[in-house]
């Protein structure tokens, strides 16, 4: 068997244009690349990495909607975690204690 044979059929896949928001940023060095993450998202931001073990590309972050499956799914604690944007990043402050909190 040839080599493309034994690779299978090839695939190609065009990202959205680049937009400023990174909603998931892997670790790399914690990553397996076992694509659990890949297959629990509901919308499909990514696709496995070609290269067994890497972390899985994030194709189209524009559709993320910061739901958290992906995060919650992964079995390796601080491979993949959510990057909200700034915008909902608001907390409130009581002025009587000094307390952060979210509602
Ligand atoms: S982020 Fe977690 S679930 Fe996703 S490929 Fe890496 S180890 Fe697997
Ligand atoms: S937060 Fe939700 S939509 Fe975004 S990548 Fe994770 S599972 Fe997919």
């Amino acid at each position: 068997m040839d080599e493309s044979a034994a690779r299978g059929p090839e695939v190609y896949a065009t990202p959205n244009s680049t937009t400023p928001g990174q909603p998931v940023v892997f670790d790399a060095a914690v990553c397996t690349g076992c694509n659990i993450c890949v297959h629990v998202c509901l919308e499909d931001v990514f696709i496995p990495h070609p290269r067994k073990g890497e972390p899985p590309i994030l194709l189209y972050p524009e559709e993320c909607w910061y739901c958290g499956p992906c995060v919650s799914a992964c079995p390796h604690e601080g491979a993949i975690r959510l990057n909200h944007p700034l915008q909902q990043r608001v907390r409130w402050k009581r002025k009587s204690t000094g307390e952060h909190f979210r509602v």
